[in-house]
């Protein structure tokens, strides 16, 4: 696969700007407004569904299969469960966290005021920790987190409530190898950055087919906003393009995805099969515009597929993972040559993807 310099750099601030949008699951409108901002020359209309999630089709296209492209745009965080009379707040999790990995960070509290906090997800100092405390693991009963309030009194005076959101702080920044991203909520807004490029690359092309390209809400608390989307738009064929967790680092089970080894197909995980004949589509035009991928069973996780298969009358769905070392912790990494095969991938797809090659992988 040949790679241009500049349009790394490109891949890479458009990921940094995304990563840096505050959008835990249900207040995915700030991924919005800049998907939409991003997007705004490449002859795409705008439409969203009753549950939030956007989507984007291209004008004049009007004919050919409905191809579905969703990536979610939510990340996980924390809302505000309860204010303890010391001023510190306990929490309830949005999505699959593990307390372990957030203690000691940064924290931000957005109220339903709008007003913002910064605070630390606190833990007890290990010098006057309980001894029997210190080799057990953390739960989210254990987890406060402390913006500094003196009592209960102050934070309810500066409108904290329950249910106000509070999101992990992740700085984004590179690695040695260049091409690996550090950041907060790489899940998903990795995808969302190769969302955004497909649009942008197929700006001024005539497909054969009829692209629905669509940013998410509400993944993370169980792939509700596939679930609202896939059943207005009845898709055709359905791709979900979301991060999965890398199996290279020291102590991880045996398996893949890896990083920096091109597009990682999901071929099962727990809850979706993939279309073998899509599969088989998908990898021959890979191997034609000589795109690195590879085939792998998901030992873990789920994605938006699991939704998107249960669209009208079943929907052959392929789930595209962006491998990523330390998901849903305040700092994941991913890598831009993964991210930049996999657009390179879709858009070679959706130029070819037509009513013909549609009709020979569908069930006689
Ligand atoms: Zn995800």
């Amino acid at each position: 696969m040949e790679r241009d310099k500049k349009y790394t750099e490109l891949v890479f601030s458009r990921l940094k700007e995304y990563m840096e949008i505050e959008g835990v699951s249900r207040y995915e409108d700030n991924v919005v407004e800049a998907l939409k901002n991003n997007t705004k020359d490449a002859n795409v209309e705008y439409s969203r569904d009753r549950f939030g999630s956007l989507i984007m089709t291209k004008k004049g296209h009007t004919s050919g299969p409905k191809i579905m492209l969703a990536a979610h745009m939510d990340e996980v965080g924390y809302a505000v469960l309860d204010i303890l009379d010391n001023g510190q707040i306990k929490v309830s999790p949005i999505g699959g966290l593990w307390p372990t990995v957030v203690v000691g960070t940064k924290a931000k509290l957005i109220a339903s005021s709008g007003k913002e906090f910064y605070g630390i997800f606190g833990h007890t100092s290990i010098h006057i920790m309980e001894r029997e405390k210190i080799s057990k693991a953390m739960t989210t009963k254990d987890l406060f987190v402390d913006f500094g309030f003196k009592d209960k009194k102050e934070a309810e005076e500066q409108g904290i409530e329950p249910g106000d959101r509070i999101l992990m702080h992740g700085e984004t920044f590179r690695l040695y190898n260049s091409d690996l991203v550090a950041g907060k909520s790489m899940d998903n807004r990795a995808g969302v950055t190769v969302l955004d490029q497909i649009i942008n690359r197929l700006k001024d092309q005539k497909l054969p087919n009829r692209p629905y390209f669509v940013g998410t809400v509400q993944e993370e608390v169980g792939t509700r906003g596939a679930k609202t989307s896939v059943s207005l738009i009845e898709p055709d064929i359905a791709f979900a393009i979301d991060t999965g967790a890398s199996h290279d680092t020291d102590g991880a089970i045996k398996g893949d995805p890896k990083l920096g080894l091109g597009v990682a197909i999901n071929i099962q995980d727990y809850e979706t099969m993939m279309d073998p004949k899509l599969v088989k589509i998908l990898t021959d035009i890979a191997k034609k515009h000589n795109i690195p991928v590879y085939k792998y069973v998901a030992q873990g996780g789920g994605t938006d597929a699991a939704e998107l298969q249960y669209g009208k009358g079943g929907v052959p769905t392929i789930s595209l993972s962006i491998p990523q070392r330390y998901l849903h912790s305040p700092l994941g990494v991913a890598s831009l040559f993964d991210m930049e095969a996999l657009i390179n991938l879709m858009v070679e797809f959706l130029k070819a993807f037509d009513q013909k090659t549609f009709e020979s992988i569908q069930y006689k």
